[in-house]
C-alpha cells in the first residue's frame, strides 16, 4: 500500500480520534492542513485503509458510515441523544455468549453489537437543563 501524504494525514486523524469521526467529519480535520483535499479523495482513502486492516469501519444504520481506529474485536455503544459512539468491551466468558452459542447453529468466533441509550454527558445536560454548567466531555 502507497502511503501518500493525504493518506498519512487520514490515517493519523482517525488515529488520534475517539470519536469513531464519519468521513466528512475526516475531511474537515485534514482540510486545515490539506486545503486541496476533496471529499471523495478522504472518502476513498478511508475505505482502502479499512480494506487494509489499517483502520475498520463501523455501519450504524441510518447514518454515515463511522471510521475507527481500533481494529481488535470490540462493540459499541451509541447515544440516542448525540449520536456519539462509545467504544464497549466485548464480554468474555459471560452467560450471555454461552447462552447464545447453545442456540447458534455452529461456533461463536465474534459478533457485532450495537448497544443503544443516552450518555451520561446528555443526561446531565436534561439534569440541568437552564444551569450554565460547562458539560463534560465523554473521555476516551
Ligand atoms: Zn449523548
Ligand atoms: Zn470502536
Amino acid at each position: 500500500m502507497r502511503y501518500s501524504k493525504q493518506r498519512t494525514a487520514i490515517l493519523d486523524f482517525v488515529r488520534e480520534s475517539c470519536s469513531h469521526p464519519t468521513a466528512s467529519e475526516v475531511y474537515d480535520g485534514v482540510r486545515t492542513n490539506l486545503p486541496q483535499i476533496s471529499l471523495g479523495t478522504v472518502y476513498r482513502n478511508l475505505i482502502q485503509l479499512c480494506e487494509a486492516g489499517m483502520i475498520a469501519a463501523v455501519e450504524v444504520g441510518d447514518g454515515p458510515t463511522r471510521f475507527d481506529r481500533r481494529i481488535d474485536e470490540h462493540q459499541h455503544y451509541r447515544c440516542r441523544s448525540c449520536n456519539k459512539l462509545f467504544d464497549v468491551e466485548t464480554p468474555r466468558n459471560s452467560l450471555f455468549t454461552a447462552d447464545l452459542e447453545s442456540s447458534l447453529p455452529g461456533t461463536l468466533e465474534a459478533y457485532s453489537a450495537m448497544f443503544y441509550g443516552i450518555c451520561e454527558a446528555c443526561q446531565d445536560r436534561k439534569d440541568d437543563m437552564d444551569s450554565t454548567r460547562e458539560r463534560k466531555e465523554p473521555s476516551c
